[in-house]
């Protein structure tokens, strides 16, 4: 059956240029790097994306590693897309990268032709797509020249894989390197994936400067820095939280100190006042910045996904909360 998503999709959600493109992404966008895996529900998936769609989310991020096992985001998605939801192609903006490991040998990591373009091959048939919105060189390789990575990407998207480029987690001189090679190819970077959020406020340092002079869209991932700027762990570690999954190597019980429990506390009193759920205070505190186009959520139930797109019921800040903020996590 085919999946009728809401006529009021589109009321709500605001969408934004992304840098000097054409294109306009919604400030909320859906990432499936986690809970979209073999191991997780494929129906809880199906709802969660269905749900995105429903709000307004009209941008699914993936990656060739997400699961686990690697490559299974991408699978469940195509499944999701098969079974009555692809008759939205058209109005979704979908994207894959490769760059960390992928399968063994030389071939299967980096930032080589012959890896990008075998990987984003993968990745369309693991989509059922027949071509990416956005095609990203996942992380800097400093083995590889920058000229070949770039070439890569323009030849992703000439030969019809991709319609734009992206790079991720690239520091800002290897950006502007970027940009300035992918202009001289005549397939200009239209986005810029790093991380960013009130913890990890890296990208203030230099990075937004070259992609606000270059034209270049920002997509932010982790806002809420994993669900750590959300209630979640005010009172420690609950049950069924990513921080309690044995097998987590990204976010685990180390990461919660007392310290920074007692600053996660003192940035919910500030959302309180707001009245707003601190993940709700954590997305419109990223969405402020103006060099963001949008921020990648993730989610691990359909509940999560309508209480982080009500964050843009208030995205307006008083310089006084905004001091307050960077003085708690000063
Ligand atoms: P977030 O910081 O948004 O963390 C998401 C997690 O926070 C959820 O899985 C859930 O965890 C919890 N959560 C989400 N919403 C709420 C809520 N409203 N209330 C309470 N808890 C909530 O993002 P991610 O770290 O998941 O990253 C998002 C996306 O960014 C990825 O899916 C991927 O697409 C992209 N990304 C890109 C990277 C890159 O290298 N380019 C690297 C990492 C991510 P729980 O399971 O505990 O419920």
């Amino acid at each position: 059956p085919r999946y009728l998503a809401s006529s009021e999709r589109y009321e709500k959600m605001p969408y934004q240029r992304c840098g000097k493109s054409g294109l306009r992404l919604p400030r909320l966008s859906l990432g499936l790097w986690q809970n979209f895996g073999a191991v997780d529900s494929l129906a809880n998936a199906r709802a969660m994306v269905h749900r995105a769609f429903d709000l307004g989310i009209t941008h699914f991020d993936l990656a060739n590693n997400y699961g686990p096992n690697y490559g299974s985001a991408e699978s469940t998605f195509g499944q999701i897309m098969a079974e009555g939801f692809d008759h939205y192609r058209d109005e979704m903006i979908i994207s894959s990268k490769a760059g960390y490991d992928m399968w063994p040998g030389p071939y299967g990591i980096g930032g080589s032709r012959k890896y990008l373009v075998a990987s984003c091959d993968q990745s369309l048939k693991r989509c059922g797509v027949e071509y990416f919105d956005i095609f990203y060189s996942h992380c800097f390789d400093p083995e590889t020249p920058l000229e070949e990575t770039m070439m890569a990407l323009d030849y992703i998207v000439r030969s019809g894989r991709a319609l734009y480029a992206g790079i991720s987690s690239y520091s800002p001189e290897q950006t502007r390197e970027a940009a300035a090679i992918l202009k001289d190819l005549g397939t200009p970077l239209l986005i810029h994936q790093p991380r960013y959020n009130m913890m990890d406020r890296w990208i203030e340092d230099g990075l937004t400067d070259v992609l606000d002079d270059e034209g270049v869209g920002a997509i932010v991932f982790s806002p809420l820095n994993q669900g750590i700027l959300t209630n979640k762990y005010l009172g420690g570690i609950p049950e069924n939280s990513r921080a309690s999954r044995g097998e987590q190597i990204y976010l685990n019980e180390s990461d919660l100190s007392d310290e920074v429990i007692a600053k996660v506390n003192a940035l919910n009193n500030i959302a309180e006042q707001r009245g707003q759920t601190l993940a709700q205070l954590a997305i419109a505190w990223v969405l402020n910045n103006k060099t963001v186009t949008s921020a990648i959520i993730g989610a691990s139930r359909v509940e999560q996904i309508n209480d982080s797109v009500a964050a843009l019921n208030n995205l307006d800040f008083t310089d006084k909360e905004l001091t307050a903020i960077d003085t708690i996590l000063k």
